[in-house]
């Protein structure tokens, strides 16, 4: 079920728990501002999350109350990922659901990264 992306932050979501290792995520990337892990239900062949390390429930949440150190941090993160996971040439896709009608399903930001066959129009 999509949520409610204005809710406050819920610190037991799923995404907080694998943060604090909580629960075990096959983890690709991690720095001062992210972390990153295959998804647990690929939608393309290279389908990798990248969180903020702050609690942040979705893009609207962090884009207006996260530092401009940790946006700049998370940005170059998201960068990072794809670049180590080779996936610049021949292309990636970046998508962030926020909400109910952009089908948000965890409550903490995540950026999809997918890559590794050619994207549909739309989504993957
Ligand atoms: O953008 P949205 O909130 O819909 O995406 C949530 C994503 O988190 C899904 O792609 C789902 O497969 C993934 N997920 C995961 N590990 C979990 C729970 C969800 O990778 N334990």
């Amino acid at each position: 079920m999509p949520i409610d992306a204005t809710l406050p932050y819920d610190p037991d979501n799923i995404f907080a728990r694998i943060l604090r290792d909580e629960i075990p995520s096959k983890r690709v990337y991690e720095d001062d501002f992210a972390i990153a892990f295959h998804d647990i239900n690929p939608q393309a062949p290279q389908h990798i999350l990248v969180i903020p390390r702050g609690a942040y429930v979705s893009w609207d949440d962090f884009s207006a109350r996260g530092s401009d150190a940790e946006i700049a941090g998370f940005v170059r993160a998201v960068g990072a990922v794809a670049r180590q996971a080779g996936m610049v040439e021949p292309g990636y896709r970046l998508l962030a659901n926020v909400g109910v009608d952009g089908g948000q399903e965890v409550p903490h930001l995540h950026v999809h990264v997918f890559a590794g066959r050619r994207l549909g129009a739309m989504l993957p």
